[in-house]
């Protein structure tokens, strides 16, 4: 028996990566169920699993156990089943790339997949490209919004992916780690992963054309070696994290600058909208938590679509 790692995942087969760095193809023994998920997929890109040697001329393997996760992210299914589908397992943090250049994030995406990633307990770090481009005045409106985020806890980090700016940064905090990488299309993903491992363009490119033959994009993910024990994931769909299955009351318990406030409110179950005595309000109108922050929080509670 050996152990290894779920570097690749189609849903019907898998790659996994032995500790000396052999990739073999694995397929599922008999049925895994996990205790308490509903999900599509058992296993995902990430899980650390228990295999035995198939067919050692076809490299392949069967794999036999699953080791406990640290955590993972799941989307909810499309069709309403009430499954869910396992995108990745054992991140060690989230990296979202962002940019109040072209093409702008807005901050309620901003909060949305922080608060997303709150609920799944993965650290995030914000890392804002091209400031190259900001004229003075945007790059200190950045300024403040990378110290409201450092407030409440965030790592940040200004990057240049076309000047080099802070990319040996960006590249240290990936290593050793596996990391999930997301962020809109145009913010400068390709370039700054391209900029910390060049080797890997060509792979990259091969991932599109795979997914874009008609296998099933939701369930395809992959795992890439940059580095010695530095892995990133970089899957299609994996840039706008929904909301999970979060109930209204549970929203304010990922803004950490509220979570230490609730119990302040005069109402248990108080939603921070309207009801008197609310230490939520209170802390907006002494500017302890920033405006923009309650008004993504407002936006999620009312269930509005803040995803762009
Ligand atoms: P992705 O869709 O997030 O992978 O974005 P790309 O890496 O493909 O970049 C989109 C566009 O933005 C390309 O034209 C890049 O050259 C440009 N770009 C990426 N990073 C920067 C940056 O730091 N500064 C500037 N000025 N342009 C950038
Ligand atoms: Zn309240």
């Amino acid at each position: 028996m050996q152990t290894g790692l779920i570097i690749r995942s189609t849903g019907s087969w898998y790659e996994v990566r032995n500790d000396d760095g052999h990739i073999y193809r694995a397929r599922l023994k008999g049925k895994f169920k996990i205790q308490g998920l509903k999900v599509t997929n058992p296993i995902a890109v990430g899980d650390r699993v228990q295999f035995e040697l198939e067919d050692e001329l076809e490299n392949t393997v069967v794999i036999t156990d699953i080791e406990p996760r640290e955590n993972y992210i799941i989307r909810k299914s499309v069709h309403k089943t009430g499954h869910g589908h396992i995108l990745a397992a054992n991140l060690d943090q989230a990296v979202l790339i962002v940019t109040l250049a072209f093409p702008r994030t807005s901050l309620g995406f901003i909060d949305r997949f922080l608060v997303t990633s709150e609920s799944f307990r993965i650290p995030t770090t914000l890392v804002f490209n091209k400031a190259d481009i900001l004229k003075d005045e945007a790059l200190d409106y950045q300024r403040e919004i990378i110290d409201l985020y450092e407030s409440i806890g965030y790592n940040c980090l200004e990057t240049s992916a076309t000047e080099g700016a802070n990319v040996d940064v960006f590249r240290n905090l990936l290593d050793h780690k596996i990391s999930l990488l997301a962020g809109h299309s145009g913010v400068g993903k390709s370039s700054l992963v391209n900029a910390v491992a060049p080797d890997l363009q060509l792979r990259t490119s091969e991932v599109s054309t795979f997914a874009n033959k008609g296998v099933h994009t939701t369930t395809f993910a992959e795992m890439f070696e940059i580095a010695p024990d530095t892995y990133i994931i970089d899957t299609p769909g994996i840039k706008e994290l929904g909301l999970a299955d979060m109930a209204k009351e549970e929203i304010s318990h990922y803004f950490p600058e509220m979570r230490d406030r609730l119990n302040q409110c005069r109402f248990h179950n108080c939603l921070h909208i309207n009801e008197p005595g609310c230490a939520i309000k209170d802390a907006v109108g002494n500017e302890e938590i920033a405006e923009s922050r309650y008004w993504s929080y407002i936006g999620m509670v009312s269930g509005e679509d803040n995803r762009k």
